[in-house]
């Protein structure tokens, strides 16, 4: 991706080696908690809404190596770019785009959703339009996942984002709720199309990346790579050696690179409507 040299977004939220301090007494009695909405189906016990004291108040300004330099760096520029393309789409639809704050952390940190640990991968909390990334996800991305490039870690931000135009769109107002009507299984199903919707944004968002002449040879590529990485069968096949289709909460490989292509495809709101003929 075209990115060095150009600007980068004034909503980056910079946490970094201050840790997840949760208030003492913290006032979550009586809160509803809203769900985070993540990149992973991973452990939602990772979201710890307790009042674990997991850093210091009095943190020296984070010391950033060259790469985390460069990686701040970048998703500051993705991000902004992901707000000129909101914008706008929001704009043909005669709707203004609220942007998004990016908090980069590291280790945990506390959302308006609760506090959460670096393991449970980049998110995004309904409840205070926060995206939330600790950059070390992008080693785990190239490492664990397989998925090298930046435009893997390019669409990694896209698809929070794109849980931010759900909620402003009011989607995930719609979706959430039906956590407490149905049973697990019957939610995960809403659940994989909403996670898919997030992935067909993504893919807006970088046709008109392309359109902005902003894509390299082999960003698409390292995208549908990335997709697919972070696919259900995918991971569960790696870490059990066996899938549980009725646990899936993100979609299969497949269906993840399908809907970002879809996305990148038409690049439109109206082309995403992942939740057509559920049963
Ligand atoms: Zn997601």
């Amino acid at each position: 991706m075209k990115w060095k040299g150009r600007k980068g977004s004034e909503n980056i939220e910079d946490r970094r080696g201050m840790g997840g301090k949760t208030l003492v007494g913290g006032g979550i009695g009586g809160i509803i908690i809203l769900l985070i909405v993540t990149l992973l189906g991973g452990d939602p016990g990772a979201l710890l809404n307790d009042m674990t004291d997991t850093g210091s108040d009095t943190a020296a300004p984070y010391e950033e190596t060259e790469q985390e330099k460069e990686l701040a760096e970048f998703v500051s520029v993705v991000l902004a770019d992901t707000e000129e393309v909101w914008t706008e789409v929001f704009k043909e639809k005669g709707l203004v785009y609220e942007e998004p704050t990016l908090v980069l952390y590291t280790d945990s940190v506390q959302s308006a959703c609760g506090t959460a640990g670096s393991s449970v991968g980049p998110f995004y909390c309904p409840g205070d339009h926060k995206l939330y990334i600790d950059l070390s996800f992008y080693d785990e991305l190239q490492r664990k996942f397989q998925a090298p490039g930046d435009f893997a870690m390019a669409y990694v931000i896209a698809h929070e984002v794109g849980h931010h135009v759900q909620t402003l769109l009011g989607t995930t107002e719609k979706v959430m709720p039906l956590r407490q009507k149905l049973s697990q299984t019957e939610f995960n199903k809403y659940q994989v199309r909403f996670e898919l919707q997030a992935d067909y944004y993504a893919g807006v968002w970088a046709y008109h990346a392309r359109g902005m002449d902003l894509l390299e040879e082999g960003d698409l590529e390292e995208a549908l790579n990335a997709a697919s990485a972070v696919g259900d069968d995918t991971i569960q096949k790696k870490a059990q050696g066996y899938v549980v289709p009725e646990s899936f909460t993100h979609g299969t490989s497949e269906q993840r690179k399908s809907w970002f292509n879809k996305g990148f495809e038409n690049g439109t709101i109206e082309g995403g409507d992942t939740f057509k003929n559920m049963e």
